[in-house]
């Protein structure tokens, strides 16, 4: 580790106080990483370099952070790359003169662009040297790459992104021998990584954050001449953790941070209209005596779970507008009476998905409302029977540039949370008090607006009742809350223990449906020759950031559904598994395609089990050798989930609860059924 340090020392002589900070340091730092898998040392080095941009060039700060966390801007400023591995490919051949083709073959046996970039350039004698890249123009150029729009468009970013690597690793560093056998300390390599969407380095955004927090931390006690204690560490860290969580946007938060420090930031930043905050989330359960377990002495209530669209609305009225966060693109749509926006479960805006709702908002606010954030479920409506319709129904509704006019598919809102109100986060607050604040706020109007259905009994007939109406009512089943105290605040972004769900389908089988990635399919026989068969799904291990096989499904899908997986997966075919999917090598249970990690999709199964041929939560340590992971037992498909990333796909360490969960119930039902 000393070692490391010593040899990274400054080798940027050029990088003095107030130039920008050269990429070439950064994608040293990147290398270090990429040395080590261990979170600790990931953590240091990240710090180290913060701290170094903070002490020589804090205006490169926000640019340095997005590249780590591989992003341009917030979710939900709706800033996307737009470019696949082909594209890529070109860029890379065409700036270092290689053929596609041999490009081509380079990827199929090496399997990382970054690296193919890498061994392109290597080869290439450099004619002149272009001028050395900054992290502020790496971050510029890629983002010019994701702007650019209209015809020509594929060119002109591939022209971009030519640019980009043209002027790659012409800082004039010394070699470096620790990095020989990664590729060196590649520019090329990162970039081309960044545009691929991993940098696979096993950065998490949340080790970033912590990094973040140290860098700040060490740095402003350094200015003050002094060493930080471990509180102060861990209170920053705290704080960090508590602002980003009510305001995920490092664009809000980083100048914020820099102008007044981190200890007060909590005042500096809050949650606010105009910027997202991830949902809360609740654990599944099976029985309603699990829920009767949990909250034990403790008053909770039930609510509805419809089955529909989740949204997060922000509205400020137009004589407050200046508070709304609206300097962000595409953040921020005008209402009728007011600027607002809605945003979905992965922080996207919706606006132009639900014109109807941002022309109606304004008549279900009570005066005095203000400015507000809702919780929300959206569900399609049926206006003759006056009743929720099928969650089927509410996909039906195009997606983007809806018409107010060519509305067909009539949504109703339903509100079940309130997070901010007139100027105020009201996150702390307790369930009861969040809810009375909601009522008294908002008028309800029929098939448009509504307060999620709720009851407050605490008995298990009365719940067993409430659950029969939500089904009637077509709903899920029942979302249960804890209702006072601090523990029944609003928890941004977190799968909690104070929301369970009770779905009216789990009351046998396994708890809840999984989410899973689509990463590869099977030709179809007979009837199905033309369209994939059956397909490969895995869950996501977010410690690794890898993709861990879960099963094979051909189950569920109707024939037109087979046909439109087929049109929507060969477009994003790739030659072999990426590395980071985790599957058995055997031949013989290879899938006849790869697909990119993209599509996620809900399947049901009847049980779970291990198995060799599959790796999900194989280092949970479900079986003792390491060597089974866990599958699930006749799959079956549900649908798409095109509100989920890869990444929010249900988790190793999910997939292992709720394996052993169904352990312990057998376990516990085996004897008994036995003894009688
Ligand atoms: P699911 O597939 O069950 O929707 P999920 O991972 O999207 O899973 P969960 O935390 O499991 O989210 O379930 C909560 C979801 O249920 C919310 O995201 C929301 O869309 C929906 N929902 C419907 N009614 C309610 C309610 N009354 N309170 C909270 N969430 C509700």
């Amino acid at each position: 580790q000393a070692k490391l340090k010593t040899k990274a020392k400054d080798p940027y002589p050029d990088w003095k106080a107030g130039t920008p900070v050269p990429y070439a340091a950064l994608c040293t730092t990147f290398s270090l990483i990429e040395l080590t898998t261990k979170r600790l040392e990931i953590t240091e080095h990240c710090a180290l370099f913060l701290r170094q941009v903070l002490r020589l060039t804090p205006d490169d700060f926000l640019p340095t952070v997005l590249l780590m966390i591989n992003k341009l801007a917030p979710d939900y400023a709706g800033i996307e790359l737009g470019i696949g591995e082909s594209l890529i490919m070109k860029a890379i051949g065409e700036t270092t003169g290689r053929s596609l083709q041999v490009i081509k073959a380079d990827q199929k046996e090496i399997g990382d662009l970054g690296l193919v970039a890498v061994k392109s350039r290597s080869t290439q004698p450099t004619m002149f040297k272009p001028k050395p890249l900054t992290v502020r123009g790496v971050h510029k150029g890629l983002m010019e790459v994701a702007t650019v729009t209209g015809n020509g468009a594929q060119g002109r970013k591939v022209d971009l992104i030519k640019k980009l690597l043209s002027s790659a690793d012409s800082h004039s560093i010394g070699k470096i021998d620790i990095y020989q056998d990664k590729g060196g300390p590649s520019e090329a390599k990162f970039i081309v990584r960044f545009l691929e969407g991993k940098l696979r380095l096993g950065l998490a955004e949340k080790t970033v954050l912590v990094s973040i927090a140290q860098a700040v931390v060490c740095h402003e006690a350094e200015q003050e001449g002094k060493v930080p204690s471990t509180t102060q560490m861990e209170e920053g860290e705290a704080v960090l953790k508590t602002v980003y969580s009510e305001l995920p946007s490092w664009d809000v938060i980083v100048p914020a941070m820099v102008s007044n420090g981190i200890m007060k930031l909590g005042e500096a930043c809050k949650l606010q209209p105009g910027v997202p905050l991830k949902p809360m989330l609740a654990k599944p359960t099976k029985a309603i005596t699990e829920v009767l377990d949990r909250f034990e002495n403790q008053a909770f209530t039930c609510e509805y779970k419809y089955d529909g669209e989740r949204a997060q609305i922000h509205y400020v009225a137009k004589d407050h507008a200046d508070e709304y966060v609206n300097a962000l693109p595409g953040a921020t749509k005008e209402a009728a009476k007011g600027v607002a926006s809605i945003f979905s479960r992965n922080s996207e805006d919706l606006s132009k998905k639900y014109p109807d709702i941002l022309a109606k908002l304004h008549t279900w606010v009570k005066e005095g409302t203000k400015s507000f954030v809702l919780d929300c479920e959206t569900v399609a409506w049926d206006v003759n029977e006056k009743k929720v319709l099928p969650f089927q129904q509410l996909m039906t509704r195009k997606k983007k540039d809806v018409k107010l006019q060519d509305v067909k598919v009539k949504v109703c809102v339903f509100a079940f949370d309130l997070l901010f109100l007139n100027g105020e986060p009201v996150v702390k607050k307790s369930l009861r008090e969040r809810r009375e604040l909601l009522h008294d706020a908002f008028v309800p109007v029929e098939g448009e607006f509504a307060f999620a259905t709720h009851m407050n009994g605490q008995e298990i007939d009365e719940i067993q009742t409430f659950l029969d109406e939500s089904v009637k009512a077509s709903c899920e089943g029942l979302m249960v809350k804890m209702l006072d105290g601090t523990e029944s605040g609003y928890e941004p972004s977190k799968r909690s223990r104070n929301w369970l769900k009770i779905k009216k389908d789990y009351l046998a089988g396994v708890g809840d449906s999984l989410d899973l990635v689509v990463l590869g399919a099977y030709y179809g026989k007979g009837k199905r020759t033309s369209v994939y068969g059956a397909f490969l799904l895995a869950c996501y291990n977010n410690k690794t950031d890898t993709y861990e096989t879960v099963c094979n499904i051909g189950t569920g899908f109707s024939e037109q559904v087979l046909e439109d997986l087929h049109k929507q997966l060969s477009e994003i075919t790739i030659d072999r598994p990426k590395p980071f999917y985790s599957h058995s090598s055997g031949g013989q249970h290879q899938p006849d395609v790869w697909f990119e990690p993209r599509y996620v999709w809900e399947v049901k199964t009847a049980d779970l089990t291990l198995s060799p041929r599959y790796k999900a939560g194989a280092k949970e340590g479900v079986d003792p050798s390491g060597e089974k992971g866990i599958s699930l037992r006749f799959p079956r498909f549900i649908k798409i989930r095109d509100d989920k990333k890869p990444d929010e796909a249900t988790s190793s360490r999910q997939v292992a609860e709720m394996y052993r969960k169904q352990e312990a119930v057998t376990k516990n039902k085996g004897p008994s059924a036995d003894d009688d």
